[in-house]
């Protein structure tokens, strides 16, 4: 099976400042190949992004985050030089529904949108977090995409994580609830071969919070998780649960978070442009 890794909207550059090179925070989207079906973890920005990020983004992310939003960068056009039609994404697995992880669903409206209920239920409910209006935009799901909700619950064990199955999905796609960052927030978990990758959106911001042995913290953005955060104990507790994985697991599970150029860079020979 298949994984593609793509970047779907580079933003401003970062410098970590411990030996890494300085590089754009991006949105990382995987594109799996199963029997039947393409399925897409996240989705990144859109050409909606890209024609009217001023209305669909806002100002005040726009400013925070300096987008590149080139087209080239959407998923539809990278699913398209990869030799697919668009209407082969049968499964759009969202993480969460902030607008930098939403922006490229409109380009694939036959797509069923795989989100956990919770996290639904939050973008469309008003909100009373300061970030609300910032992080969902509605603009992103005008088309009445084909939502297919989740509710966590016990049963189906993943290393440890409770683990739902996906309707209509290959077994080896699973959602990972993982609250903390949002209220539905969720890791997806893909099996390539002997290994599973954990996507795990916004979960952790940068590898360096989770690596068994080589933790290194970025005090910038770590208050800016802090500022988006929608329940903080729950956002800790899932970290430490996600460095007990890679302390037990490491040689089968590898994470994936959703923004960190540098473990996105281990998956592909293209750096980040910059
Ligand atoms: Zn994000």
């Amino acid at each position: 099976m298949a994984i593609h890794h793509l970047n779907c909207g580079s933003m401003r550059e970062i410098d970590p400042g411990n030996g890494l090179v300085p590089a754009r925070v991006l949105n990382h989207v995987l594109l799996v190949e199963t029997a039947d079906a393409l399925v897409m973890v996240d989705s990144g920005f859109g050409t909606i992004d890209v024609e009217r990020g001023d209305e669909s983004l806002g100002r005040t992310f726009l400013e925070r985050t300096e987008p590149l939003l080139e087209p080239g960068e959407t998923a539809l056009q990278q699913v398209k030089k990869l030799g697919y039609q668009p209407e082969d994404v049968r499964h759009i697995v969202l993480t969460h529904l902030d607008l930098d992880h939403t922006g490229g669903i409109s380009d694939f409206p036959h797509a069923v949108i795989h989100v956990h209920k919770q996290e639904l239920n939050a973008a469309l409910s008003p909100g009373t977090h300061p970030e609300h209006s910032i992080r969902y935009r509605p603009m992103h799901w005008a088309h009445r995409p084909q939502w297919s909700t989740y509710t966590s619950q016990k049963g189906n064990s993943w290393f440890g994580f409770d683990a739902l199955q996906l309707d209509g999905v290959s077994e080896d796609v699973l959602m990972i609830p993982l609250a903390g960052h949002t209220p539905g927030h969720s890791a997806v978990a893909v099996r390539g071969g002997e290994k599973w990758l954990l996507h795990v959106g916004d979960a952790i911001y940068h590898h360096g919070q989770v690596e068994p042995g080589n933790r290194w913290t970025m005090p910038l953005w770590e208050a800016f998780e802090e500022l988006t955060e929608m329940d903080r104990p729950l956002r800790m507790a899932n970290q430490s649960r996600l460095r007990e994985l890679l302390l037990d697991h490491g040689d089968r599970v590898e994470v994936i978070a959703a923004h960190d150029p540098w473990a996105f860079q281990r998956y592909t020979e293209m750096a980040p442009a910059l």
